[in-house]
């Protein structure tokens, strides 16, 4: 195992191929056997006459995968298949010991068997992310097992629109057991032959890689990395993006805690827009913008507030999910995440006391833009001294270390955001019932709209 991602993933690939436990058992026979294994698919392309004829899945992915080598040269179609199976062989055939350059391994620092170039190092796999070799170099000097681990990554990846899609984790457990189901399911692929497929949707290696997390059996140790590459010819690239630790193991944790799971549709289809489906949307803001996850819930159920119904159902379903991303992904502390919600009751309290909605109305008029919610607090604080306030609450409403988190603190808007998604809980759980006119109700959920809006703007913190 080498500092390599592509090359982890090929030596997961290995094992999964050879059908052993460990990268460290592929070795002697085992590498020699796991080797042919993969040389006999490449020979299966001989007879094929284009990449999309069955069995030609190989000489399709060999344009994105190793260009100009001997499964596709540009005479190909002059050469006889036993002309063909001898060029391929030659080329995974294991270096005469004699002829070894006496190098170390780029990789492993073991002894070299050969130099390598473009062709069987991919993008990505160099420690520079470069694998062109500059003019005078005989190229990269890799030993067996290194190349045969560039050989497989492509086992363990998820090949398709004309790129390789990597999962990686230094999480070894975890990159085991990915990269033996993309293995089986590459192996599938290839046997089923050409098929015109559904055209994937929108974040849709995202979403492969929040599924993958989401039935992952144990605990998460590192983050995953997305990694997507060509290596073709007519394009170069590599992109790589991160599903940090937290939000990984968060993800896995939903199906643990019944709550948790129970809300999942809930967050799903908070997350969702007119083109990007909710679970895809989930994904793509877990992978850049976690913070975004709560806002658009939050936004999403001020959304959903109408003149029939002031506190939306889904508040309650989400209310496992969003306390628990805050501290676990967000790593708001403990205690200010209990100091918002002990705020929201005694908002909660006051803002129901009676089923008059209009002190309601109040409130998400000071949460939405333009609304002034600190001239707010101002008027409630006396309210709050005078209102027969419920055993064991302080006589102030908001206490110093309050007003630090939603006026003063870097996360200031995060808190404003929890704090009326908590108020809305509040009254929810306390089974509050508003009576007012339809113009009453129509102008709140107008108020609404307009606080659910303003996530563009949490987005940018
Ligand atoms: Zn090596």
């Amino acid at each position: 195992m080498t500092a390599s991602p592509l090359q982890r993933v090929g030596a997961f690939a290995l094992a999964a191929l050879a059908g052993v436990g460990r990268p460290d058992d592929v070795t002697g026979e085992v590498l020699a056997g796991v080797v042919e294994k993969m040389t006999s698919h490449l020979v299966g392309t001989v007879k094929v006459a284009k990449a999309a004829d069955l069995g030609g899945f190989w000489l399709g992915a060999s344009y994105l995968l190793w260009p100009n080598s001997k499964l596709n040269p540009t005479a190909r179609g002059k050469q006889s298949p036993p002309e063909r199976e001898k060029l391929i062989r030659e080329w995974r055939a294991r270096p005469d010991l004699a002829g070894w350059p006496g190098v170390p391994c780029a990789y492993c620092g073991r002894a070299a068997c050969d130099w390598y170039g473009k062709v069987d190092i991919p993008l990505g796999a160099s420690v520079a992310h470069r694998n062109t070799t500059a003019p005078g170099h005989e190229g990269t000097p890799l030993c067996y097992p290194c190349v045969a681990s560039l050989w497989a990554f492509p086992y363990g990846a998820s090949l398709s629109g004309g790129r390789a899609a990597l999962m990686h984790s230094w999480d070894d457990d975890f990159l085991a057991r990915m990269t033996r189901s993309t293995v089986d399911q590459t192996l599938q692929d290839a046997a089923a032959g050409p098929s015109k497929g559904a055209k994937p949707g929108p974040y849709a290696r995202e979403l492969w890689v929040l599924r993958a997390v989401r039935a992952y059996s144990r605990r998460i140790t590192s983050g995953v990395e997305l990694i997507v590459l060509s290596n073709s010819n007519k394009e170069q690239l590599l992109a790589t993006q991160e599903l940090g630790q937290p939000v990984a193991e968060w993800l896995r944790s939903i199906n643990r805690w019944p709550d948790r799971r129970a809300g999942y549709p809930a967050l799903v289809a908070a997350q969702q827009s007119k083109q990007v489906p909710g679970e895809a949307f989930l994904a793509k803001r877990a992978f850049t913008r976690p913070a975004q996850v709560v806002d658009f819930a939050i936004g999403h159920v001020l959304g959903q507030i109408s003149p029939k119904v002031l506190i939306p159902a889904e508040t309650t379903a989400l209310a496992p999910l969003l306390y628990s991303y805050c501290r676990e992904v967000l790593t708001m502390d403990d205690k200010d995440v209990e100091r918002i919600k002990e705020l929201a009751g005694r908002l909660a309290a006051l803002l129901g006391q009676d089923s008059r909605p209009g002190p309601f109305r109040d409130f998400i008029r000071a949460n939405s833009k333009g609304g002034n919610l600190h001239g707010w607090f101002r008027s409630k604080g006396v309210d709050w001294l005078l209102f027969p306030r419920p055993n064991g609450t302080p006589p102030v409403l908001l206490p110093i270390q309050d007003y630090r988190l939603l006026f003063e603190d870097e996360r200031s808007w995060s808190w404003r955001r929890l704090l009326v998604f908590a108020v809305l809980e509040a009254l929810a759980e306390a089974g509050w019932e508003p009576k007012g006119s339809q113009e009453e109700f129509q102008e709140i959920k107008e108020l609404a709209d307009a606080a659910g809006e303003g996530q563009e703007e949490g987005a940018e913190q």
